[in-house]
């Protein structure tokens, strides 16, 4: 296992090509330790929920098609199940390290936790890199981790969904491998499976609407709606391009967009429908006409209204954070702002509507999968949207009078929402043994 010292964080980290500039796990600890001082918690509590419960290193050999073989490497870690099983999606990329698996599952503890549903926290991660692979590879790569862990996952032990760099097909590859070592088809194993296995509807579309649901809130707070704000959003995949198609819907004029291949800006606003099928067609945004080419680095420091950052972690940083320009940041992505951003952005008056509540949509609407699943009875999708809504409503207003009486941040507020929920867990469940 991993140690996590800052000499090791140097020695893990290539930081002329990473994303991550920071150790994200370094920086779950850090925003631990805050809530626990901020919401008086006890330190003995704070010892155990500073460690993933379990983490797991794994090799997957697979047949290249040029006829080699190639060894990727994969983790799967559970950090909590005080509350339920753990829970938690699957990332392929090639920057992907086991100190960033063990941010993120920690983040999904609380992020659960938060949206007050039965699941403790996991993430799984291999690094490569899938846009280079071919589809056969990148089935035998599925099928492989997921032997290779299938001891670890399970309905009622930790249930895998997409992230970065996955999508319901290989949901429906994990699904299928895990249900065949079985011997029967297993429906609660894994969530955000194609409709034709299983799947929710809604599911594809529901962090973007968890997210939706939560600005308007913000919105309405602030007296205002999303009619004629000007919105940047980076990241163009699940999360960031039904952000910007339910903006666009909303009446926001989504003055920029962006995948890893750099961005496009229009002042008087994209015309998202057109640049989603030119994404489609294309497989990029670069040359979508009637915009013109900024940088990803550009589209953060944007004068907007609404910053959504949908793709990586560390993009907020010391370095930029003053020269952000938006009034409210909707964390689409997971860990997009670092501590020391966080604090310059609080300073200057910017709303974060932090990643545990801007998009906890995905886990709500994959909680109602696994439960369909279960019953093997499935929901309407006006049903669903609504459910999702009566949950993220909650958790968004119960944060926001939080933040009010401690006058601490949205994030502070979320956090130690979702901390003080699992400390009560752990400490009624008492010590085992
Ligand atoms: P995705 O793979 O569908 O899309 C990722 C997007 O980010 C792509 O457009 C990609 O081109 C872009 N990207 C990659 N590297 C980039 C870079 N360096 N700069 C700018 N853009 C870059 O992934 P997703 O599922 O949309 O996830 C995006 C973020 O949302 C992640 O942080 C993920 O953890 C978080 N998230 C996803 C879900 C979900 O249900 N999919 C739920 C909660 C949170």
């Amino acid at each position: 296992m991993e140690k996590t010292t800052k000499e090791n964080t140097v020695a893990t980290i290539d930081s002329t090509t990473s994303h991550l500039r920071e150790n994200p796990f370094q920086i779950a600890r850090q925003q631990l330790r805050l809530v626990g001082q901020t919401f008086n918690i006890d330190p003995n509590l704070i010892t155990v929920l500073q460690e993933c419960k379990k983490a797991v290193e794994v090799a997957i050999p697979i047949r290249m098609d040029d006829g080699s073989i190639r060894s990727f490497q994969g983790f799967r870690v559970q950090h909590n199940v005080a509350r339920g099983p753990s829970k938690g999606g699957i990332r392929y990329h090639p920057d992907v390290t086991l100190d960033e698996v063990k941010a993120l599952s920690m983040w999904m503890t609380w992020k659960c936790a938060l949206m007050g549903i039965p699941f403790g926290g996991a993430k799984g991660g291999v690094i490569c890199d899938p846009k280079q692979m071919s589809v056969r590879e990148l089935e035998g790569m599925t099928r492989r981790y997921t032997s290779e862990i299938i001891t670890l996952i399970g309905p009622e032990k930790d249930i895998p969904a997409p992230d970065v760099g996955t999508s319901p097909r290989e949901m429906a590859w994990i699904f299928d491998t895990y249900s065949m070592n079985k011997g029967h088809s297993v429906l609660g194993v894994v969530t955000g499976k194609p409709l034709t296995v299983g799947g929710s509807l809604g599911r594809l579309e529901a962090t973007s609407r968890g997210g939706l649901y939560c600005l308007l809130e913000a919105l309405k707070k602030m007296d205002t709606t999303p009619v004629g704000q000007r919105a940047a959003i980076q990241g163009f995949g699940n999360v960031g391009s039904f952000l910007a198609q339910f903006l666009h819907e909303e009446g926001a004029l989504v003055v920029a967009i962006s995948d890893s291949g750099g961005g496009i800006y229009n002042p008087k606003g994209i015309d998202i429908p057109a640049a989603i099928a030119f994404k489609q067609e294309t497989g990029h945004l670069r040359g979508f006409r009637g915009a013109e080419a900024i940088t990803n680095e550009e589209l953060i420091l944007l004068d907007c209204d609404i910053l959504a950052p949908c793709a990586l972690e560390q993009v907020i940083t010391a370095d930029n954070a003053a020269k952000v320009r938006a009034k409210v940041i909707v964390e689409g992505a997971n860990g997009p702002t670092t501590p020391a951003a966080d604090d310059i952005l609080e300073d200057m008056g910017v709303l974060i509507l932090p990643d545990v509540l801007a998009n906890a949509g995905g886990v709500v609407v994959s909680y109602f999968e696994w439960v369909q699943g279960l019953q093997e009875y499935f929901w309407k999708e006006d049903e669903v949207n609504g459910k999702l809504r009566d949950i993220v409503c909650k958790a968004f207003e119960e944060t926001w009078a939080l933040r009010a009486q401690r006058q601490t941040s949205m994030r502070m507020a979320a956090y130690g929402l979702a901390v003080m929920r699992v400390a009560e867990a752990t400490t009624t469940r008492g010590l085992y043994p």
